[in-house]
């Protein structure tokens, strides 16, 4: 990367930034910290760096850079912070103001602009892009592969299906696919007809091309929990892969577009399945406050987004009696996404589903709440320490016994699931959706 112009340039809400007392509560928590044990890779010592650019004390060089970039984005200190410093909102203008400020080596301009900023968010691109990969991954042809290319390819599933294919057997009148246009999906209550309201579904990026039948049984559960579901067409993507990639610019538009998609439907919820986007989508207000005309739909437009594991746990009237419970024998663990715990702070309502099945077979994962190193694309533009958390995550997964990890984003799951692989071991990792599903009443021939 090369040195930037000076001038040292107002970036930072100086007002978050000075809430941080130095206390250093936050360091445990802080997954990068725990991994390298330098100040500068903890949550005081970036905003101690963020700080000190702004201020003109430091330039714009490789200390401040390296260590920002090497942060996960996971928001863990926020959530322990008893000062309330709004740490996600100062990382996402650090790193704009660095993305605008330095030039980055050739690949990791390809990396940030073009696949991740263009590809991942366009379903068409995105699976054009995974040709390759699964064509290399079918031949075995991987094994030639340098190391950082064996390490993203790990991370494509082998059974991915798009948005269009997911094929299950829906119960009577709910639909067969996530439907691309704006119609109702029925719900399908057991036992009645009673419908309980309408939401409407995000469908994501990432969970629209490599997990659409996730989508699917997220659609059925809302549906067996009483709600006609709809999948506005001109969603697009949340701009939570912009605006952690330091492109604000481009997140407030994903912003704009989303708000415009759902806004004139009369919804009781917006669902996400995604905890990364999740996060994104209920801070739309924040992500707009600069901008007068928008910031009040913003704000309405989050205040409906719910997790589907909260929207579940609080709307299901059926929930857990729908469920099969308890599941078998088999030991289930969960895995906390950073976004969901420490964005969102949603905990319990995941574990509540996850024991509804599992009963007394339920066992609590060591540092379940610890980044696995997915952190969205970050195994991509920071792979040694991503690994390095992968590593950490399955160790602890192993220690549990489980036969099955269940989580609720789809980067995590990829992340996991490739852990798993490398270790050799047995363990399945499932989305909470698919988890459910697979234990409805209604899917057993017994009930
Ligand atoms: S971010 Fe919060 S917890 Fe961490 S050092 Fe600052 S005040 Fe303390
Ligand atoms: S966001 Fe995560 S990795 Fe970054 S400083 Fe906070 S706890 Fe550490």
């Amino acid at each position: 990367m090369s040195a930037p112009t000076q001038a040292p340039e107002q970036f930072l809400d100086y007002e978050k930034s000075l809430a941080c007392i130095h206390c250093g509560l936050c360091l445990s928590s802080c997954p990068t910290y725990l991994e390298t044990g330098d100040e500068n890779d903890s949550p005081r010592g970036r905003i101690y760096l963020m700080r000190a650019v702004q201020d003109g004390r430091l330039a714009l060089g490789d200390t401040a850079v390296t260590h920002i970039d090497r942060c996960l984005g996971c928001r863990a200190c926020e959530a322990v912070c008893p000062s309330g410093v709004q740490y996600g909102n100062l990382l996402e203008h650090t790193r704009d103001h660095i993305e605008k400020k330095i030039t980055r080596s050739p690949f990791q301009q390809f990396l940030r602009r073009v696949a991740i900023e263009k590809v991942f968010p366009n379903r068409r691109l995105m699976q054009l892009a995974l040709l390759p990969a699964r064509f290399t991954k079918w031949t075995g042809a991987e094994k030639i592969l340098p190391k950082f290319a064996r390490e993203a390819l790990s991370l494509v599933p082998d059974d991915m299906q798009a948005g269009d294919l997911p094929e299950f057997s829906p119960a009577a009148g709910a639909p067969s696919t996530v439907s691309a246009r704006n119609e109702k999906m029925p719900a399908t209550s057991r036992g009645g007809a009673r419908r309980s309201g309408l939401v409407g579904f995000i469908r994501g990026c990432v969970m629209d091309v490599m997990f659409g039948p996730t989508n699917a049984n997220s659609v059925r559960l809302l549906n067996a929990a009483g709600y006609d579901v709809v999948v506005p067409p001109s969603q697009g993507c949340c701009g939570a892969l912009h605006a952690h990639n330091g492109n604000l610019a481009q997140a407030h538009d994903a912003a704009r577009t989303n708000i415009v998609a759902f806004e004139k439907l009369e919804l009781d919820a917006i669902i996400i399945n995604a905890a990364g986007c999740g996060s994104t989508l209920k801070e739309y207000g924040h992500l707009l406050a600069d901008d007068p005309a928008w910031v009040e739909r913003g704000e309405k437009f989050s205040a409906k987004v719910k997790d589907i594991t909260e929207f579940l746990v609080s709307n299901w009237t059926d929930f857990p009696s729908a469920l099969r419970t308890p599941h078998s024998a088999l030991r289930v663990t969960y895995h906390d996404a950073c976004h969901l715990a420490h964005a969102q702070r949603i905990t319990k309502p995941p574990r509540e589903l996850v024991k509804a099945v599992a009963g007394n077979n339920f066992v609590e994962l060591p540092e379940a709440d610890v980044c696995c190193g997915s952190a969205g694309t970050y195994n991509l533009t920071e792979p040694e320490m991503a690994e390095q958390l992968q590593r950490r995550k399955t160790e602890n997964l192993l220690r549990t016994n489980a036969d099955l990890v269940v989580t609720s984003n789809p980067g995590c799951l990829l992340q996991i699931r490739a852990g798993l692989k490398k270790a050799g071991s047995p363990m399945r990792a499932m989305h909470i959706a698919d988890f459910l599903v697979e234990n409805l009443r209604s899917n057993s021939a017994a009930d």
